[in-house]
């Protein structure tokens, strides 16, 4: 079974765009993913098809209308859709590598594309939303956001990447970010590769590797360490 994406947007345009290049198209192409654009236009009622009006209590800027957005889901992922449906929204959680593994393992997700100011809040409740942001920044639509998510997630879909294992040495897979890498020449600009690596020691290596992810993660994202850190009395944490 293919992970099926459903997004709706009222650029549809873009898409697959950079969905559609290397390790993302290809599997688009041979049917281990399949995407869905769908224009939420195509769901206003009236001649000058209408999604947007502005916000109830005033202030700037348009705000995405509530009934419009609910017959454009209701299309495509009616009650009975067992897919999660994200909303992509800077006021989500943050999207992590684990989040990206466990939409990997559903059978596809439905992706709602704000734009303008936001959408009607009543929506996101009426049809249990999952606003996910992908980080503390504010993006001209979700979009991107969209293209990103599914990127992350498409990669880890079965057959994807290259080689098999690629995916368990990477940044965040055990909570740590990833060594540096080399390759040949073995002396670029008077640089040398560190000898360990040369050394056909294979204990060695992964011992070093190890040692320098540590570091590295120490150094620039104490926070991963903290949150994988067992939670002393709760199995749960
Ligand atoms: N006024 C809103 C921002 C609207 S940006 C606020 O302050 O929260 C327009 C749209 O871009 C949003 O509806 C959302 O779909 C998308 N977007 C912007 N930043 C994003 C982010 N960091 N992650 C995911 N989606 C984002």
């Amino acid at each position: 079974m293919s992970f099926r994406a459903t997004v709706l947007t009222l650029y549809p345009q873009m898409f697959p765009g950079p969905l559609g290049i290397s390790l993302a198209g290809r599997a688009l192409a041979d049917g281990t993913w399949s995407l869905d654009p769908v224009d939420i236009r195509d769901f206003a009622n009236d001649r000058h098809r209408t999604v947007d009006d502005t916000p109830a209590g005033g202030g700037p800027g348009m705000v995405m209308r509530a009934d419009v957005l609910a017959r454009a889901i209701d299309a495509v992922s009616p009650a009975s859709d067992t897919r999660p449906r994200l909303l992509m929204s800077p006021r989500g959680k943050p999207l992590s590598q684990s989040d990206v593994r466990h939409y990997a393992e559903t059978p596809g997700l439905t992706i709602v594309c704000g734009r303008f100011e936001g959408i009607d809040e009543r929506v996101i409740e009426a049809r249990n939303l999952i606003e996910v942001s992908i980080g503390d920044y504010v993006l001209s639509g979700g979009e991107i956001a969209a293209m990103v998510t599914l990127d992350a997630i498409v990669r880890l879909l079965p057959g994807v990447m290259g080689a098999a294992d690629s995916a368990h040495e990477e940044s965040f897979e055990d909570g740590l970010l990833e060594y540096p890498q080399y390759t040949r020449p073995a002396q670029w600009e008077g640089r040398e590769i560190p000898p360990v690596l040369l050394s056909g020691d294979h204990g060695k290596v992964a011992r070093w590797r190890r040692a320098q992810a540590e570091a590295l993660t120490r150094r620039r994202r104490p926070d991963l360490l903290s949150a994988t850190a067992p939670q002393p009395g709760n199995k749960e944490g």
